[in-house]
């Protein structure tokens, strides 16, 4: 039976307790949903993390395919690296990305679940809480060979040094994976100014299912910063719903947003 999915979409973000400037941002959409975390010198990081985002936007109102996606990145990368050209006291600007976009023309319809960098994008589906992405970091790929554990990463020294950002020549190559979209899935697209807070079954404790997205994007974040809040924080949440039970877009501040998505069982 065709249905018509919806989503319902929290966001949140805040500076931290220690940082100056909130260089990450997020891009919520109709159907594309992304997190950015900027990086660079004399805080051209939001900069970066913006700009991106914004070039990212356009995608929404658009054909979306996979190719699509992969262009439209390329050009936020351009756009990103053009910014530092010109402006010689941002060189070395950059940015992680993550997010989620909806693949039209897809039977079923599918996420493209993409990433530049460590920013993460998780899902909870059938009580299952998983990171679909792969962080990008020096890190990472110490835990990768066996040389540290996934805790001490959290804590190691280098754990903000990533390997792949938007805004690097040539152009970073990313990471993107399918996934049907379903009616009850909750993802959460996060900077790591939540992960290296808390851990992963920390998060899926407080990502509780039965609150509104608004809620508990908005929840996340304040347990970042009762953790340590050491760095600023984006976070996005997505709720997949079936049309009919989205919440009334007149009340309250969750903004429920059709997808007229055809044919998900
Ligand atoms: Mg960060």
């Amino acid at each position: 039976m065709a249905s018509v999915l919806s989503v319902d979409v929290g966001v949140a973000t805040h500076i931290g307790r220690v940082r100056e400037v909130n260089e990450d941002a997020f891009f919520a959409g109709q159907r594309v949903f992304a997190v950015a975390d900027g990086m660079g010198g004399h805080a051209a990081g939001d900069v970066a993390s913006r700009t991106a985002l914004q070039v990212l936007g356009e995608l929404d109102t658009a054909h979306i395919s996979q190719e699509a996606l992969r262009v439209q990145i390329r050009r936020a990368n351009d756009a990103v690296v053009n910014y530092g050209l010109s402006h010689r006291e941002a060189a070395g600007l950059g940015t992680t990305i993550a997010g989620i976009a909806l693949l039209q023309a897809a039977s079923p319809p599918h996420w493209a679940v993409f990433s530049v960098g460590d920013s993460r994008v998780y899902l909870l589906d059938h009580g299952v809480f998983r990171q679909l992405t792969i962080d990008h970091s020096e890190v990472e790929e110490l835990v990768a060979d066996g040389v540290i554990s996934r805790s001490e990463a959290r804590h190691h020294p280098s754990r903000h040094i990533i390997t792949r950002a938007i805004g690097e020549q040539p152009a970073p190559a990313l990471d993107v994976m399918l996934i049907p979209a379903m009616l009850g899935q909750r993802w959460l697209i996060t900077s790591d100014g939540l992960t290296s807070e808390l851990d992963d079954g920390q998060i899926a404790r407080h990502l509780d299912p039965g609150t509104p997205a608004k809620v508990a994007a908005t929840h996340l974040v304040e347990v970042a910063l009762a953790a340590g809040g050491r760095d600023n924080v984006a976070v996005i949440v997505i709720d997949v719903l079936d049309a009919e039970e989205a919440p009334d877009a007149d009340v309250g501040p969750t903004r429920p947003r059709s997808l007229q998505v055809e044919g998900a069982s």
